[in-house]
């Protein structure tokens, strides 16, 4: 366990700190609101400030750093092909992009992968593979193309997926919205069904969602998904942009349940922590339906990104991430249960990943995550009560027990007032 002497004091900012924010507050857009830590390095579970405070990482950049900040394997992938070439754009053939297609394709038991680069330019191009599966292939009405998706959703910020977003401070003064999405209850397959007709193409969720506060539905929700989108002619798109590759103790949270969606959206861990790397991943009758010049991305599959890629998907295939995630999971949900009824109204998650609902009484989820930053550990709070926590996986048991011993600590302080 690190100790007091090189975690986060509990003292206030200090100086270079506060500069370092009052030089991006002058001229960033206010669209975050982060906590006061400025990081300056990073290894591993581990961040490190400008003022040299090291601070446990417990959102690894909302899962996109599931394999630590740094990898060795990953950066040398990295650095390898940055002196090789770095981009062509699809006009041309790179020797990177076939290796990294064909892998990511193999670990998910699928044909095709359509690369991107960040998560919500997957769910745009799932959307439109969808849309001209249900033209060229459905036959439904040109131009009458519905979506079911489902409360509570996050799948990115863009007009399109804002458009079917419940949630009014990423919607409100952003329309006019893209028409075509029918919204249902979450975890409720009979909604769901009742929602689907002639016109539907697709049922688009979250098999975790995570923006919501890492909630599960029933076990039973996501194989009934599948059987009704399959009874009734239309696909599953799985978005495991934040739940994917190896965050819950799977290569997907879909594996959890057994069961296999039509397309994989991923993104975030794709990347490495190093590059934005997305993907859609799905079986030729399905992503054949695109024909060149109708898609594309100047920057979705270029050589340093597969390469990269490609490095994921091999620590992936070796099943010692999942394996780990689901292990240290373990660990550390038994650590938050043993804390409900103290601070702790409720914990849910799978793996590695935990939403921490805040007792009210004792703070709001912002106040817990400033308290933890100031005793050395970085979480994010969600819709008010929610704490997210999501590790680096490579966070040790001692991190683990690290994490839960000094949230214990905050919440007994805080409810001591
Ligand atoms: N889908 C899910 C489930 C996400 O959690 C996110 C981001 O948090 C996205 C899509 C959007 O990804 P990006 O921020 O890379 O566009």
């Amino acid at each position: 366990m690190t100790t007091a002497t090189t975690t986060a004091s509990s003292s206030t900012a200090s100086s270079s700190t506060d500069a370092a924010i009052a030089v991006e507050d002058a001229s960033l857009a206010h669209n975050y609101h982060p906590l006061p830590v400025v990081v300056s390095t990073a290894d591993g579970a581990w961040v490190t400030d400008v003022e040299g405070r090291r601070y446990l990482d417990c959102l690894a950049a909302y899962s996109a750093v599931n394999f630590g900040h740094g990898h060795p394997v990953l950066v040398a992938a990295a650095r390898e092909q940055l002196d090789r070439v770095t981009l062509t754009s699809r006009a041309f053939h790179n020797d990177q992009l076939g290796p990294f297609a064909a892998e990511l394709a193999a670990l998910l038991g699928k044909q095709m992968v359509l690369p991107m680069n960040t998560g919500a330019e997957a769910v745009e191009s799932g959307i439109k593979v969808a849309r001209a599966w249900g033209y060229r292939v459905k036959g439904v009405r040109p131009g009458a193309a519905k979506i079911v998706v489902a409360a509570g959703n996050f799948h990115g910020r863009t007009t399109t997926i804002i458009s079917f977003s419940d949630d009014e401070e990423a919607r409100a003064d952003f329309g006019p919205y893209t028409p075509g999405f029918v919204t249902v209850p979450y975890g409720d397959a009979d909604a769901l069904e009742a929602a689907i007709d002639d016109d539907t193409v697709a049922v688009l969720i979250e098999p975790i969602q995570g923006e919501a506060g890492v909630v599960v539905p029933p076990e039973s929700y996501l194989p009934e998904v599948r059987r009704i989108t399959r009874e009734r002619g239309v696909l599953f798109i799985a978005d495991e942009i934040q739940s994917g590759l190896g965050r819950t103790g799977a290569t997907v949270s879909c594996d959890l349940v057994g069961v296999v969606p039509d397309l994989y959206l991923l993104g975030k861990a794709l990347g490495g922590g190093i590059v934005p790397v997305s993907a859609v991943v799905g079986d030729r009758d399905v992503l054949g339906v695109l024909r060149p010049g109708e898609h594309g991305s100047t920057f979705g599959g270029n050589p340093l990104a597969a390469a990269v890629g490609l490095a994921v998907v091999r620590m992936l295939a070796t099943g010692e991430w999942q394996e780990r995630a689901s292990r240290l999971g373990a660990r550390l949900r038994d650590g938050l249960e043993a804390l409900v009824g103290s601070g702790i109204v409720t914990v849910r998650g799978a793996g590695l990943w935990m939403g921490v609902d805040i007792d009210p009484a004792v703070g709001t989820g912002r106040e817990v995550c400033e308290e933890l930053m100031r005793r050395g550990v970085l979480a994010k709070d969600t819709h008010g009560a929610t704490i997210r926590l999501a590790p680096p996986i490579v966070i040790t048991e001692d991190e683990v027990d690290e994490l839960v011993g000094t949230l214990g600590a905050v919440l007994a302080d805080l409810r001591r007032g």
